[in-house]
């Protein structure tokens, strides 16, 4: 239901007219989000600059069963943050809510407001000689509370988990306005349910994360970064295994990476190939202060054992970033190639190699000549199982078949015991397939989780939950 004109002047009264948007032009950037496949409209996007502003507007929506949209950097993927078509949702943006609260580098903690922008996050962290390890792609655009709010995961989860891991306190409005402080800065406590736990990872749908105490760590002193020719997914994941073993478990990041993947970055975004040859595939690897040489030593070992064909070790900061941007290019560099279809998996790092093998038999008996980009954080068994149009296909009869796509895949994920979303969420895009998979008493605890923080169904409706689950 569209909210009335007067409450629509109540919502706005609360942060003023300066930060209530109204005008279609000034809430584009908005209703919008960065792949365009989302675009929504809103009668007001409201922009509160403190906790008390968030509290006063959740009060009045739930008296007034206004659905309110929280908004963090706009980057997430799956349709979450933007408002619907239908036009009756209030979007609330965090973007001013932005500020550092603290910093206490002997207690390894930092204080943020949800709208501070991970990239200002980690450099205050790196201001006090500490590291805050959370890395993203879009961390110049995404904020803490979304990254909170998707349990954001990363390049850096192998070595520090993800955004659940780094969080040690919240502090949350919950749907009728009331506040609650939970802005610890404890490693330990133990009294009653873990509340914070429940709304990480929530996408807005359960309360409103305002504030954040998040960790942080000893910033390393030397890195060793190689980009490594494999002869095959199995021969990655047995380097992963020997790399742990051998470096002392220094492993900070370790992804895979399909030929197919490489040479798009080379052909669409200027990317050098980090080595001589092609090969099958590739592994992008960190190591974190290891002893001397230790990835030159690894590497050896492996290639007596025939795990690896070739290597480079970066051996300057720029050649490091150039590597990187072999990785993080790859998203970016398949638009030039026509449709996508994106799988954002996970299955136990063991099963990688039968899952992808699985997978691409599955993929190509229903469309030959699909071509594979998959790439990823093989470290966590996470799989950016990406699958790009065939040559010459007509893109939109490609798109057309994103379902079936979808259907194809998610069943072999199923039958290693996957996820269907390893570190994206649910949002709208993935809602109806999560129900769709989920055991009965898992969804049923997730709705009486929602019904009992969120009685009127004000935050984020049809988002996680579909609608008429609720009903
Ligand atoms: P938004 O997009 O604004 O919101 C995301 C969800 O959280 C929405 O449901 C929204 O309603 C809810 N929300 C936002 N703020 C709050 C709040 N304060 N309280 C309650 N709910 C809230 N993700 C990964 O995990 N790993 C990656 O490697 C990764 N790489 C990416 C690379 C690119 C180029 C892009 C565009 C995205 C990538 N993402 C990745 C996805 C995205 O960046 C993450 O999901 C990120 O955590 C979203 O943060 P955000 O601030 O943009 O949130």
């Amino acid at each position: 239901m569209r909210p009335s004109p007067a409450t629509l002047d109540r919502l706005a009264a609360v942060v003023g007219e300066a930060h209530a948007i109204r005008d279609p032009a000034g809430m584009d950037g908005y209703m919008r989000e960065w792949r365009q496949i989302w675009v929504g409209r809103s009668p007001l996007v409201l922009r509160p600059s403190s906790t008390e502003e968030v509290s006063r507007i959740l009060a009045i929506a739930d008296e007034t069963r206004t659905a309110i949209v929280p908004q963090a950097g706009n980057t997430g993927l799956c349709g979450g943050q933007t408002a619907t078509e239908a036009g009756n949702e209030v979007v609330l943006s965090l973007d001013r809510m932005n500020r550092i609260l603290s910093v206490d580098p002997a207690n390894n903690t930092i204080t943020a407001e949800a709208g501070v922008i991970l990239k200002s996050l980690q450099e205050a962290a790196d201001a006090v000689d500490r590291l805050f390890p959370l890395s993203l792609a879009s961390e110049g655009s995404c904020r803490i509370g979304g990254n909170l709010s998707t349990n954001a995961g990363g390049l850096n989860v192998i070595a520090y988990g993800n955004a659940r891991d780094l969080c040690l306190g919240l502090e949350v409005v919950l749907a009728d306005g009331r506040v609650w402080n939970g802005l610890r800065r404890l490693r330990k406590d133990n009294t009653g349910y873990d509340l914070r736990d429940i709304f990480i990872g929530a996408e807005g749908t359960l309360g409103i994360i305002t504030g954040a105490v998040l960790k942080l760590f000893p910033k390393p002193r030397s890195r060793e970064t190689a980009f490594i020719a494999v002869p095959s997914p199995q021969a990655a994941v047995d380097l992963l295994s020997l790399m742990k073993d051998m470096s002392g478990n220094r492993v900070v990041a370790f992804e895979l990476i399909a030929d197919l993947a490489l040479q798009f970055s080379v052909r669409h975004a200027g990317v050098r190939h980090p080595l001589a040859a092609a090969a099958p595939w590739y592994v992008l690897a960190e190591l974190a202060d290891p002893a001397p040489d230790a990835m030159a030593g690894v590497l050896e070992a492996a290639m007596e054992r025939g795990i690896v064909s070739d290597a480079a070790i970066a051996q300057s900061e720029g050649q490091r970033a150039s590597f990187w941007s072999a990785r993080e290019l790859i998203s970016e560099s398949q638009k030039p190639e026509g449709g996508s279809i994106k799988h954002d998996v996970a299955v136990p790092v063991s099963q990688v190699p039968r899952f992808l093998a699985e997978a691409d038999a599955a993929v190509s008996a229903f469309l030959p000549g699909a071509r594979f980009v998959s790439f990823g954080h093989l470290g966590d068994g996470n799989i950016h199982y990406n699958i790009s149009q065939p040559v010459g296909m007509d893109k939109q009869a490609f798109l057309d078949l994103w379902n079936g796509m979808n259907d194809v895949v998610f069943a072999v994920v199923q039958r290693f015991g996957g996820s269907i979303s390893a570190e994206h969420g649910i949002g709208r895009l993935k809602a109806h397939r999560m129900t769709a998979i989920k055991p009965p008493v898992e969804l049923a605890m997730m709705r009486q989780l929602k019904s009992a923080f969120d009685p009127n169904n004000i935050l984020n409706p049809g988002r996680v939950l579909p609608p008429e689950y609720l009903s």
